[in-house]
């Protein structure tokens, strides 16, 4: 028996007074409805352990997860790595705060540096944080840069955070609703329209900022050029580009991140979900010109980057080092998205399918909810987004037979819903 797993074990039975299936409905039911605040829809399962794709629940079954807690888990559950990582500085030294030096976060700085176009970062906890700290760089950077422009131009069907700035440029009123009056100073315009972009900048704009792909506003990737027409507009302009890369970066689509398929670089990119492996971890990185932005005193985030974090997140970069991980997600990836084409050939209820990577999306004609609750029940965590996009974004480390698994499920899944 291996120590990782003699830890489960330990795990599970002292945590077994907590679920035990007896009280499970009263005590995780009844207590969240009770306790916590009325945010998400849970579903009636707590899951206990984990390990590379596979979850297990408090009654021990099994599950295969194609989700990896919403494109964060990229490595996989309980990744030995990062949990060595995280155990080891855990009984070293946690936080210490950003007014003295904080040599891991350091190392990721210059990492980070090194993988990417930026030559600067910021460390926050969080995606929204992080799109918060760059929508504020832009304007401050404008401020000073550009004749006091301010406006931020982002697209409908965006998703950027919680947080009032980060909300303010999510473009999707749903998440609107009761919150004005938003930050001013935001244009909206659709996604993947060139023309449009062109038609809104103007020199009260700061920046434009954009997901190469919307991941919660359905999986939707812009046609080949958006991005490069995008970054052309803000040269010719001097507006800065930010890319949202919350979901999309730390080779969920087969590159470390999405704006090297097509080799556009943008002047700030924003990271987090899976930069820590499920340590919650953000990161604002930017290139030597848009960080001038930021002064001492500008910005700050009293837990950003602590030892624990930035150790998270260099166990994390770790696993990208030699390549093997995004040449495997390219090729799964690619397996894949075939695989749920050729099965959306026997369903008319299914639209599209499409994405890149492990970042994929199967459009439906009508709701998801009862297939992904179908998938469920047969030990299946598939998500759906935006009402009717299936979407699929497991641990980059998934295998071919997990996904053949998954396909006879996702079938009756969608016959199931074809009927109802
Ligand atoms: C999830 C997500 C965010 C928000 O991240 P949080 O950590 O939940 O604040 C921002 N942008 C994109 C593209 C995301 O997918």
């Amino acid at each position: 028996m291996t120590p990782g797993v003699a830890r489960d074990k330990l795990d599970w039975s002292n945590q077994a007074h907590l679920y035990s299936k007896r009280e499970r409905k009263m005590k995780l039911e009844d207590e969240a409805e009770k306790y916590l605040m009325n945010t998400y829809a849970r579903q009636a399962v707590a899951f206990v352990r984990g390990r590379g794709m596979r979850l297990w629940d408090s009654e021990d079954r099994e599950y295969l997860d194609f989700l990896a807690g919403i494109a964060v888990v990229n490595l996989g559950h309980a990744h030995p790595g990062v949990a060595r990582a995280i155990a080891e500085q855990a009984s070293l030294l946690v936080h210490t705060s950003n007014l003295y030096q904080v040599p891991p976060q350091l190392e990721l700085a210059k990492k980070l540096a090194g993988l990417s176009f930026a030559d600067r970062a910021f460390f926050c906890n969080s995606g929204t944080e992080a799109n918060e700290a760059a929508l504020k760089l832009a304007r401050r950077w404008a401020h000073e840069n550009r004749g006091g422009a301010f406006e931020i131009i982002a697209c409908e069907g965006g998703f950027h955070g919680r947080t009032m700035f980060s909300l303010s440029v999510t473009g999707q009123s749903k998440f609107h609703q009761g919150f004005e009056p938003l930050v001013p100073g935001v244009k909206l315009m659709p996604y993947d329209d060139l023309a449009a972009a062109r038609g809104l900048v103007d020199d009260k704009t700061a920046a434009i900022i954009v997901e190469p792909i919307q991941g919660e506003g359905g999986v939707r990737l812009p046609g080949p050029g958006y991005l490069s027409g995008l970054r052309e507009l803000c040269d010719r302009e001097g507006v800065l580009l930010i890319f949202d890369e919350v979901q999309t970066g730390m080779g969920r689509t087969g590159r470390l991140f999405a704006y090297e398929h097509e080799g556009v670089e943008p002047d700030i990119m924003t990271l987090a979900k899976a930069l820590g492996n499920g340590f919650p971890i953000g990161a604002v990185l930017a290139t030597e010109r848009a960080a001038a932005g930021f002064a001492p005193g500008a910005h700050g985030a009293t837990f950003g980057g602590n030892f624990l974090a930035a150790r998270a997140a260099l166990a994390v970069l770790r696993e990208f080092e030699d390549g093997k991980l995004l040449a495997h997600v390219r090729e799964i990836g690619d397996y894949f998205k075939d695989r749920l084409r050729n099965l959306a050939q026997t369903h008319d209820l299914v639209l599209d399918v499409r994405g890149r990577g492990l970042l994929l999306g199967m459009e439906l004609d009508r709701p998801g909810a009862t297939a992904v609750k179908h998938c469920f029940e047969k030990g299946f965590l598939v998500n759906c987004t935006a009402e009717r996009i299936l979407r699929f974004a497991p641990p980059l480390i998934v295998q071919k037979p997990e996904i053949e698994a998954l396909l006879p499920v996702l079938d009756s899944a969608l016959a199931e819903l074809a009927r109802a």
